[in-house]
């Protein structure tokens, strides 16, 4: 039976989504630089499902700087700016739980589809948002 399994797999495509490169690049900033040239393609993630809680958007101009998200957020992913009343989310922190999302009453806060948030500096600038 099991032998009966494992030929079958000779012959079945793989259920895995083989992202962001059909086979291992031998660097993959290399690989990176070359997609940024048009000379190697990416291959694209599977979509992310409905209610999918990705990296954080902010519309700092709706934000009126009640600091509800700084109160919430069980991570301390956000900061307050005193000087302009506005926040900064450390994303390396996030848990992604968006609750500061539900709290935002003026709905500043988002989440979104974004996942690919690898780096290797937690302070990089794009996991801070402001
Ligand atoms: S999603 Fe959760 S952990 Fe991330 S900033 Fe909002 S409250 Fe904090
Ligand atoms: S809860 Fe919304 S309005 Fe209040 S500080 Fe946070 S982002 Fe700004």
């Amino acid at each position: 039976m099991i032998l009966k399994a494992l030929f079958a797999q000779l012959f079945t495509r793989p259920v895995t989504n083989r992202f962001p490169a059909k086979y291992m690049p031998r660097s993959v900033t290399g690989f990176l630089a070359k997609v940024a040239e048009g000379k190697a393609k990416l291959t694209p993630p599977v979509p992310v499902p409905p209610g999918f809680r990705g990296k954080l958007v902010y519309d700092r101009e709706k934000c009126i700087g009640c600091q509800l998200c700084l109160r919430v957020c069980p991570a301390q992913v956000i900061m307050f700016k005193p000087e302009d009343k506005k926040i900064r989310m450390h994303i390396a922190r996030c848990t992604f739980c968006a609750q500061c999302v539900d709290v935002c009453p003026v709905d500043a806060l988002a989440v979104s589809d974004d996942f690919l948030l690898a780096d290797y500096d937690r302070f990089s600038p794009s996991l801070i948002v402001e």
